[in-house]
């Protein structure tokens, strides 16, 4: 006779939600993972794909986070135009036209990690040119994406490089062109670099580069030793790329040359570790199989693949694929915040002139179990 389940094992009911006819469809590409952040917060960094499954325009009017209750994001059209592309048609857009998909780039930071819900859900407020009552009023309001939280620690790790002054471009959570890297590859949606990290390291004047722009010898990033994050295998890699001239991004890439010469270790728990862009022969003679200790040389900086200035992509992931996979947030076990860079506009002028970042040392200090964000500055222990 089959043994009758014990109350704690029936899982628990779904949120008691209204049948409602919902023509603007929506899904998570995957379900928000809280992290701590450099800023004392907790970040909740998802995406929205939607879908309007009519034959006339739906028009977007609003769209609100709330966990049931309570509203943890409200964005009106102009908060919500740089983050959401409408396919075909681009940013700046809240039309989503018949039969037309969209993506949504969502951020929710919290104050601690008790404030983060069980689950959230989106609000979509949508108007129609030519409504067809009662299932599509003139504004709609429709409840999608119900969505629990994914409460897996993020992975605790250490540092990828050593040493002072290394500027974290690209990350968490804004966005960033990691964050808006949402591709179609092997036949669906990934946000393999949710959570990338691009590490330049500056010299002691705050600079990124010295002198000639076109030389890789004018980036102290160069040639710096990258480092195992965790214990674990390699599981592939890439070294057959050469350098490409810093200054400009290289075309007409393959596929498989963006991330140029790279290495992919299995870190355990369906965690997989990538290093990419490193330098055109590896002088640690790494193979796939081959067992990492963390803290263990993998490679040197380079500038392979599609990079436009030496430095390391980092980033976590779900597979071993690096574009075909979902980006899993991490946290460095210990590291020293130095400061922060004050703007994008800062950012983009030390990135492309040989002058110094404007960074404020606003915050700076020892952290611990925290995910950097984007344009913090960090120091590595020495090796
Ligand atoms: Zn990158």
């Amino acid at each position: 006779m089959p043994r009758e389940p014990a109350t704690a094992d029936i899982p628990p009911a779904p949120p008691a939600i209204d049948t409602q006819y919902t023509p603007v469809t929506a899904r998570v590409l995957a379900a928000p993972v809280p992290v701590p952040g450099t800023d004392g917060r907790v970040h909740l960094a998802y995406e929205l794909a939607l879908v309007n499954h009519l034959s006339q325009p739906a028009k977007i009017a609003s769209l609100r986070v709330t966990d049931g209750t309570r509203a943890l994001l409200s964005l009106t059209p102009d908060a919500l135009k740089p983050r959401i592309l409408v396919q075909g048609k681009g940013f700046g857009e809240t039309t989503i036209g018949p039969g037309q998909q969209a993506v949504v780039w969502l951020h929710v930071p919290l104050p601690d990690m008790a404030s983060v819900p069980d689950r959230v859900q989106h609000v979509l407020t949508l108007d129609f040119a030519s409504p067809k009552p009662p299932l599509v009023p003139a504004r709609l309001e429709e409840v999608v994406a119900v969505t629990r939280i994914d409460r897996t620690p993020p992975v605790v790790i250490g540092p990828p490089l050593a040493g002072p002054r290394w500027l974290n471009g690209n990350s968490c959570c804004e966005m960033t062109p990691h964050r808006m890297a949402v591709s179609p590859i092997n036949g669906d949606l990934w946000a393999a670099e949710r959570y990338a990290i691009d590490y330049v390291k500056l010299d002691a004047a705050g600079r990124m580069f010295t002198g000639d722009i076109t030389r890789l010898s004018s980036y102290p990033s160069y040639g710096e030793k990258v480092y195992a994050v965790a214990d674990g295998k390699v599981v592939a890699m890439l070294n057959t790329l050469r350098e490409s001239t810093p200054g400009a991004n290289p075309t007409g890439l393959a596929i498989g040359e963006y991330g140029g010469n790279y290495v992919v270790q299995d870190i355990g728990s369906g965690r997989y570790a990538f290093y990419a862009h490193l330098q055109a022969g590896n002088p640690y003679a790494l193979k796939v199989g081959q067992s990492l200790k963390r803290g263990q040389p993998l490679g040197l900086l380079g500038n392979t693949g599609n990079s436009d200035a030496p430095h390391l992509h980092f980033h976590v992931m779900d597979s071993p694929e690096p574009l075909a996979s979902n980006g899993l947030p991490f946290v460095f076990d210990a590291f020293a915040l130095e400061g922060h860079v004050m703007s994008e506009a800062s950012l983009a002028e030390g990135g492309s002139k040989p002058v110094p970042f404007q960074i404020t040392r606003q915050g700076a200090g020892e952290r611990r179990g925290q995910m950097p964000l984007h344009r913090d500055v960090m120091g590595y222990p020495a090796r």
